[in-house]
């Protein structure tokens, strides 16, 4: 097919899926939060609260103002957002910007991956990963928290999609999936060893092990030198502008996320000079 036709395709199939993961980013850290309190209520043997239904579908999208339901034609990726010019068409309340920007990064890659690799199937398991660490790293940096309801679905796929795909790098998967577990694990108990502190979540040895799982263990000194360099330099831009407290933590999962878009998306030439360099020239 020609890129005339497959990229806008491509284009427009991320803007509305990008428009399906501001819904799960929103919803889903509230989603949990309401479910533990109902299981400690459980298991305290208290009457758990009575809530409304809430869920990905239900309700409808509508103002976090005014609860005014959002009309199809408002709700379209970006479109919507800049037709109402970020505000709501009945109160005038802002709309984050937050939205048409997640639409934005989402058609991006769906771009990126059809320009990269080709229009297939194994194409459109890359971006369903891209996406799911878009969405990863919005909820880690918003609420500190990783889902196991999406890290865990991540860790499988990347498993099935060698499998699938790739099955010689198969072997190379599954090491990389426990390894990807245990370094954090590891740095994580070194860190709380020295200094008393908690680095890091059990969510990030979960999230390195999906990279590791869709990566190959070759990947991983790859993935943890780009997530740590690029986090310590965030980290240490926010304190210098004074955005961020020195002892406030910061979120890691947005920086592995990031680590994982590179290695996805332009790491195969990186990756494989890379393992060349581990397996024949030492
Ligand atoms: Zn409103």
């Amino acid at each position: 097919m020609s890129p005339l036709l497959t990229w806008p395709l491509a284009f427009v199939l991320g803007a509305v899926l990008g428009s399906f993961l501001n819904v799960v980013i929103v919803r889903l850290p509230v989603m949990l939060m309401r479910r533990w309190r109902t299981e400690a209520q459980e298991a305290l043997a208290l009457e758990p609260d009575s809530m409304p239904t809430y869920n990905l579908a239900t309700p409808r999208s509508h103002c976090p103002g005014c609860g005014h339901f959002i009309a199809w034609h408002d709700n379209l990726p970006v479109i919507g957002w800049l037709k109402r010019r970020g505000r709501c068409a009945a109160c005038g309340t802002r709309i984050s910007i937050q939205y048409p920007m997640i639409e934005l990064i989402a058609a991006t890659l769906a771009l990126a991956i059809v320009a990269g690799h080709g229009v297939s199937w194994a194409s459109l398991w890359l971006l369903g990963a891209c996406l799911a660490l878009l969405a990863l790293a919005v909820i880690d940096w918003r609420t500190q928290l990783l889902p196991d309801a999406i890290t865990l679905p991540l860790l499988w796929a990347g498993l099935l999609y060698q499998w699938l795909f790739a099955p010689w790098q198969l072997e190379g998967a599954v090491l990389g999936a426990v390894s990807g577990y245990l370094s954090l694990w590891l740095v994580y108990w070194l860190f709380k060893f020295a200094t008393g502190k908690e680095g890091m979540g059990y969510g990030d040895f979960k999230l390195m092990a999906a990279l590791g799982a869709w990566l190959g263990w070759q990947a991983l000194p790859l993935l943890l030198l780009l997530s740590a360099g690029v986090g310590a330099l965030v980290g240490m831009t926010l304190i210098a502008t004074r955005r961020q407290q020195r002892d406030q933590p910061l979120p890691f999962g947005p920086f592995i996320a990031l680590a994982g878009w590179i290695a996805l998306l332009v790491g195969e030439p990186l990756l494989h000079g890379y393992r060349a360099l581990l397996l024949g020239g030492i």
